[in-house]
């Protein structure tokens, strides 16, 4: 998606223009080969302690502290590294049980 975590809008449901629900409700964690393709990822998240890293984790994007969204979240929704954004990111899909309920938290309706 242009806006939050993926491209793809059902336009008959799930418009994540105006939305990115999904970059502002749930933990997001980037990969070490995440930050490789976006280096904006090592510098403006936060690095994790070795022994807290795993293969998809090495940098949380959100929460963080005086963040209340993902830090690479516009104020219009967009997306700020959309085309070098971390896999998670991509393989986020509009109108799953986590949409549905990053919407719902939110207050978005469907
Ligand atoms: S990088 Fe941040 S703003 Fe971009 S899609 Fe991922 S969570 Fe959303
Ligand atoms: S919560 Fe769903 S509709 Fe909203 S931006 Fe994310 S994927 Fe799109």
């Amino acid at each position: 998606m242009t806006t939050g975590l993926f491209l793809y809008m059902d336009a008959n449901t799930y418009d994540c223009m105006n939305c990115g629900a999904c970059c502002r409700c749930f933990p997001i964690f980037a990969s070490a080969q995440d930050a490789e393709l976006e280096p904006r990822i090592k510098r403006e998240t936060k690095h994790l302690e070795p022994h807290l890293q795993t293969d998809d984790k090495a940098y949380l994007m959100y929460p963080l502290p005086f963040h209340e969204q993902c830090a690479f979240l516009k104020e219009d929704q967009l997306c700020q590294i959309y085309e070098t954004r971390p896999q998670v990111c991509r393989r986020f899909e509009a109108g799953s049980e986590q949409c549905i309920e990053a919407r719902a938290r939110k207050g978005i309706g469907n």
